[in-house]
């Protein structure tokens, strides 16, 4: 297996010459290059160096204060699973009292932040551990990291439906039902074998769009219940959603498309490269969506529903 050449050919690497970040390197961890890290590893061409590659799960740990071409990865999202967490317990105990929550509103802001912290650390657990000497465990946390980003989308997809339909039980609990049951068939592909393989690579992006992109039915249909676009609500709230399309589609394009560092090969290593932004868009996605279920949130308890049933 070509796999087990370059392990013993990494083996044979780790003796040669040393190239570490020197104040806070921890024994035992070096820094490889994109040529001699395990085909598992190579997912991207233009970071050419910085790679952490054949740790133990100690190692990998410990890795997580040094500088790799993963630090930002790993840290971003770190980052991003204590700010979702602080605002969790900030919207339990000071914001949704202050709104006058109800039990339901308790029950779907929690899920909601809940589904964000999940993602978030699904993340930092792929990023710290994809360099372990294993090929199987790298896989998967990989699939683990898939996994936490449809967590994350039904993290934003609970709130939008709740509080949209808000008015109208029936089509609340369609949409929730169909968001439900199309996340259950990706979790289903996603656990299939032949997922993380390259050639159903175009596939998971198709899988994605077609998951992102299945908000625009419930949205039109809610702006259509409200009255259409010169409604009060649709003019509020359809900015936001075009907003949270527009950092959506970035997010896609920067990861696809490893730009920039496809024009900048090696030198955006460790800082800059395409799947940081991506990180970082993903964190700014998750939380607009939380400061616009809020602000509809807000909406919903100072303006009651009207009396007469919003009917298809
Ligand atoms: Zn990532």
């Amino acid at each position: 297996m070509p796999s087990a050449k370059v392990l013993k050919n990494g083996q044979y690497i780790e003796l040669g010459s040393y190239q570490y970040w020197p104040v806070l390197v921890p024994r035992g961890i070096r820094l490889y290059t994109y040529e001699q890290v395990p085909g598992f590893l190579r997912e991207n061409p233009y970071i050419t160096d910085g790679y952490r590659a054949y740790l133990t799960s100690r190692l990998c740990i410990k890795s997580l204060f040094i500088l790799s071409n993963e630090t930002v990865n790993i840290w971003s999202h770190l980052l991003g699973f204590f700010l979702f967490f602080i605002l969790g317990v900030y919207d339990l105990l000071a914001v949704l009292p202050m709104l006058g929550a109800s039990r339901e509103d308790y029950v779907i802001y929690s899920i909601s932040l809940f589904c964000f912290q999940v993602c978030m650390l699904c993340s930092v657990g792929y990023h710290l551990f994809c360099c372990h000497r294993s090929e199987k465990t790298s896989r998967r946390w990989m699939a683990l990291d898939y996994a936490g980003i449809s967590i994350g989308i039904i993290g934003c997809y609970v709130p939008g439906v709740f509080y949209a339909f808000y008015c109208n039980n029936y089509w609340r609990q369609v949409y929730l039902v169909t968001v439900l049951a199309m996340m259950l068939a990706v979790f289903f592909a996603q656990i299939h074998p032949h997922y993380l393989t390259k050639k159903w690579q175009k596939l998971r992006s198709v899988i994605f769009c077609a998951v992102a992109g299945y908000g625009l039915i419930p949205t039109f249909h809610w702006i259509w219940l409200s009255g259409g676009f010169s409604s009060d609500i649709v003019q509020e709230f359809v900015p936001r959603v075009l907003i949270m399309y527009v950092l959506a589609v970035a997010a896609i394009i920067f990861y696809m498309s490893k730009v920039p560092e496809r024009y900048f090969p090696g030198q955006l290593n460790y800082l800059g490269s395409s799947h940081q932004v991506w990180h970082i868009l993903v964190v700014l996605m998750f939380y607009w969506w939380h400061q616009s279920a809020l602000f509809i949130t807000s909406y919903r308890h100072s303006h009651p529903c009207p009396d007469y049933p919003l009917h298809s």
